[in-house]
């Protein structure tokens, strides 16, 4: 390849080619430190200006005050499902859990090593195909939190608004977070794995109320406590400097674009493009998601054979579009449009989408 392609890998996934440009020029003299970012102390003044404009950014996007606190954490969002119920879970209390699709059923597992699980709703018996209606929600009225998977990156299913409650709303917004203007405040606990919306992989975002922290188990080691890193200002121990150094350029790139609403035109634009494509040739290309509950994120569809999905995914590949296979367990084709695709990336790959069904 001597060009860059159109990559719609579901995560690890693309990044905006502003950010890479940026960290190339930087990358063997940051500020005339004479070092790479990946080089210097995690200590030094340098790091601390990343650090806090990161945390300074996610809280102006996301219009949250100093009531919640912004963590910079390893392991990725698959840590934070044990970390969660090991924070504000015991064995005498109760969690309630919904579940949409693999990763909710990953964190659900973890929890019940803790505690009790209230199964609150559950889209299971439809394969995932789509989102419980929020009417049907058995949510209890005493529990420790309720958690949700926001955006469901396997099967394509997104929340389009979320259930009221008293109880501390918990969720799993690796692959939607900034994706569009949303009540954050709502919210009273967010995680992230950065490699799908925010930069590279290997750092993980969590977003937590100071009363909420009060609550935390205090019987667990220092490392996996959630105050240790509030308190610390994520530098308890040796953050991973250079995956939150490409994040802060990430919400820079978002800010200067400007802001969530700019974002979230843009991924608006993008999803009609595609499920408008496969609406007016559903003979072809056949949604797997009920169309209420489909994702602006991840684009999930059947072709009328395997064959045909196989000589799809490869003539993709050829014309300079990436990453399209469907994940294993769902089968298909995938269309990822995080915030890092250009409206343009959509509207070519439609028009591969259209000539690809009239040649065959
Ligand atoms: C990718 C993903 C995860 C897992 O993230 P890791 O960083 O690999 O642990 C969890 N939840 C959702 C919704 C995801 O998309």
């Amino acid at each position: 390849m001597s060009e860059r392609i159109y990559n719609f890998n579901a995560g690890p996934a693309t990044l905006p080619l502003e950010v890479l440009s940026k960290a190339q020029s930087e990358l063997l003299n940051y500020k005339n430190s004479g070092m790479s970012v990946m080089e210097i102390s995690h200590r030094s003044k340098d790091y601390e200006e990343i650090n806090n404009k990161a945390i300074g950014f996610f809280k102006e996007l996301m219009g949250l005050d100093d009531s919640y606190k912004v963590m910079f954490m390893g392991g990725g969002a698959s840590s934070q499902f044990a970390l969660m119920p090991m924070n504000f879970l015991a064995a005498d209390k109760t969690a309630a859990y919904i579940d949409t699709g693999a990763w909710s059923e990953k964190a659900i597992n973890e929890a019940q090593k803790f505690g009790s699980i209230h199964l609150a709703g559950s889209s299971k018996e439809k394969n995932y195909r789509a989102i419980p209606n929020i009417d049907s929600l058995e949510i209890p009225d005493k529990a420790e939190y309720l958690h949700l998977t926001s955006n469901n990156t396997i099967f394509g299913s997104q929340w389009q608004s979320y259930p009221s409650t008293n109880l501390p709303l918990f969720c799993d917004m690796s692959s939607d977070i900034l994706s569009r203007k949303l009540n954050y405040t709502d919210f009273s606990f967010i995680y992230a794995g950065s490699q799908k919306n925010l930069g590279p992989a290997g750092v993980t975002i969590v977003i937590a109320k100071n009363s909420l922290l009060e609550k935390c188990n205090s019987d667990i080691p220092l490392i996996f406590n959630y105050n240790t890193h509030a308190r610390a200002n994520s530098l308890y121990n040796t953050p991973p400097v250079f995956p939150i150094y490409m994040v802060m350029l990430v919400l820079e790139w978002i800010k200067d674009k400007g802001g969530l609403e700019a974002v979230e035109k843009e991924n608006a634009a993008k999803k009609d493009c595609i499920y408008g494509l496969m609406d007016d040739n559903s003979d072809f290309y056949r949604g797997i998601v009920e169309k209420e509950s489909r994702s602006w994120m991840n684009i999930t569809m059947r072709l009328p054979s395997e064959d045909l999905e196989s000589k799809f995914i490869t003539e993709a590949k050829a014309a300079g579009f990436g990453g399209l296979k469907g994940h294993r367990s769902v089968g298909g084709v995938r269309v990822s449009l995080y915030n890092a695709m250009p409206l343009v990336g959509a509207e070519k790959l439609a028009e591969f989408m259209l000539g690809f069904k009239k040649r065959n």
